[in-house]
C-alpha cells in the first residue's frame, strides 16, 4: 500500500505532498492522548509508522529540515501538552518489534518491541540480567533513550550497541559507551532514532529467571499504580540510581503532597512520585500539579526536583 499523502482538508501541511511513496502508515490528525499512558495530549499533525528501515530512511531523507520531528515510543514516559505536536511524529510499530537471539548470550531487539517482550525472550533463552525489563511498560527504543532501569538493573549495564538513524536518513551503529548513558539520561547529542539494540545477558537458570520476573511483577502491583493513567516516575531521584540515595517520593511525601490534586490530576496516594489522570485531566492540569509539587518540595527541603517525564509540545 502506498502511503503517499493525499491532503484530506485545507489544514493538511504542504510538506506531505513532497514525500515520496511510502509503504508505512501516514496518519493525519492523530490524537496523541489516545496512544500515551497518561491519556492526555492534543493532536499530532502527522504520525508516520514506517514499514521497515528502508521506508524510514526514505521518509527522513525527504522530510524538509524545517518540519518539527518528534519520536514517540510506547508513550509511557511522556506528557504531551494539550495543543499537541506540530510537524511529524515517528512511531515504530510491529515491524520493528521482533526479538531474536543473536549469539550465545546476546539478543537483538527491534526498537518497537516492548520491554516485557525482551525480558521474556531473555528468560526463554535462559539469560539472566534482563529480568528488570519485565515491569517497565515502554519499548526498547524508549529504554535506550531514557536508560530505563529498575530493581538494581539498568539499560547501560546490558546494552552492547544500537542501530540508529540521523535526521537526514543515514544509518549508524554506536556502542553503549558512545551513548554516554547515566541515570535516566542518554548523552548522545543531536537527533537519533534508535531502530534496534543488541543486549548481552549471562547464561543462567531459566526457572530462577522466570521466578525473578514474577517477583518483579508482583512487587510492582503492590507498590505502584500500574493500572492507572500515569507516566511512571515523574521526577528523577536526586540520589540517582544509588539505592541509598535521596528518593524523590520521600521528599514529595515530606512536603505534604501525597494525594494533592489539580482538577482530575492527582499525586498518587500509593506512590507519590507518580501522577495520575483520574479521567478528564488535561496535560496542563498534570503539569501544573507537577510544578506545584516541585515548588512545595523546594520550600520544604531546598531540593529542586528535575522532571524525568519528557514534556512534549508548546507550553500554553
Ligand atoms: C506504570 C509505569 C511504570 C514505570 N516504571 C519505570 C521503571 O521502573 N523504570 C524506568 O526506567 N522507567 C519506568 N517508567 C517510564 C517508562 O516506561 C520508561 O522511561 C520507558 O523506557 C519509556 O519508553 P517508551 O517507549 O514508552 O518511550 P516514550 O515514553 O514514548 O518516550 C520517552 C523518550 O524516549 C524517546 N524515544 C522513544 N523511542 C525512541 C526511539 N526509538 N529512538 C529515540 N528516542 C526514542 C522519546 O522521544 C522520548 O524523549 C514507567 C512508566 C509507567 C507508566
Amino acid at each position: 500500500m502506498s502511503a503517499k499523502a493525499t491532503p484530506m482538508n485545507n489544514s493538511m501541511p504542504d510538506w506531505l505532498n513532497a514525500l515520496p511513496p511510502l509503504r508505512g502508515k501516514l496518519l493525519p490528525d492523530v490524537m496523541l492522548g489516545d496512544i500515551c499512558w497518561f491519556r492526555v495530549g492534543g493532536p499530532a499533525d502527522v504520525v508516520f509508522m514506517p514499514a521497515d528501515e528502508a521506508d524510514l530512511g526514505a521518509f527522513l531523507k525527504a522530510l524538509p529540515d524545517d518540519v518539527p520531528l518528534t519520536i514517540m515510543g510506547a508513550g509511557s514516559n511522556v506528557l504531551v501538552r494539550d495543543r499537541g505536536l506540530r510537524g511529524a511524529v515517528i512511531r515504530l510499530g510491529a515491524s520493528f518489534g521482533t526479538v531474536t537471539q543473536s549469539g550465545d548470550t546476546e539478543l537483538t531487539a527491534g526498537a518497537g518491541a516492548l520491554d516485557v517482550r525482551l525480558a521474556r525472550a531473555a528468560a526463554d533463552a535462559a539469560l539472566s540480567g534482563l529480568a528488570f525489563y519485565r515491569g517497565i511498560p515502554g519499548a526498547v527504543g524508549g529504554a535506550v533513550a531514557m536508560n530505563a532501569g529498575a530493581y538494581g538493573g539498568e539499560t547501560a549495564e546490558v546494552l552492547v550497541d544500537v542501530e540508529w538513524f540521523d535526521r537526514s536518513g543515514e544509518k549508524h551503529v554506536s556502542t553503549v559507551d558512545e551513548l554516554a548513558l547515566s541515570y535516566r539520561h542518554n548523552g548522545q547529542s543531536g537527533f537519533a532514532l534508535y531502530t534496534s539494540a543488541r543486549f548481552r545477558g549471562v547464561a543462567g537458570d531459566q526457572a530462577k529467571i522466570t521466578a525473578d520476573m514474577e517477583a518483579i511483577s508482583d512487587k510492582r502491583e503492590e507498590t505502584q499504580p500500574i493500572k492507572s493513567r500515569t507516566g511512571g516516575s515523574t521526577f528523577k531521584n536526586p540520589g540517582g540510581a544509588d539505592p541509598d540515595g535521596v528518593k524523590a517520593w520521600k521528599l514529595i511525601d515530606a512536603a505534604g503532597c501525597r494525594g494533592l490534586r489539580v482538577g482530575d490530576a492527582q499525586v498518587s496516594e500509593q506512590h507519590c512520585n507518580f501522577l495520575i489522570n483520574h479521567g478528564v485531566a488535561r496535560a496542563a492540569d498534570l503539569e501544573t500539579l507537577g510544578e506545584t509539587v516541585r515548588e512545595k518540595v523546594r520550600e520544604s527541603s531546598g531540593v529542586s526536583l528535575g522532571w524525568e517525564i519528557k514534556r512534549l509540545g508548546e507550553a500554553q
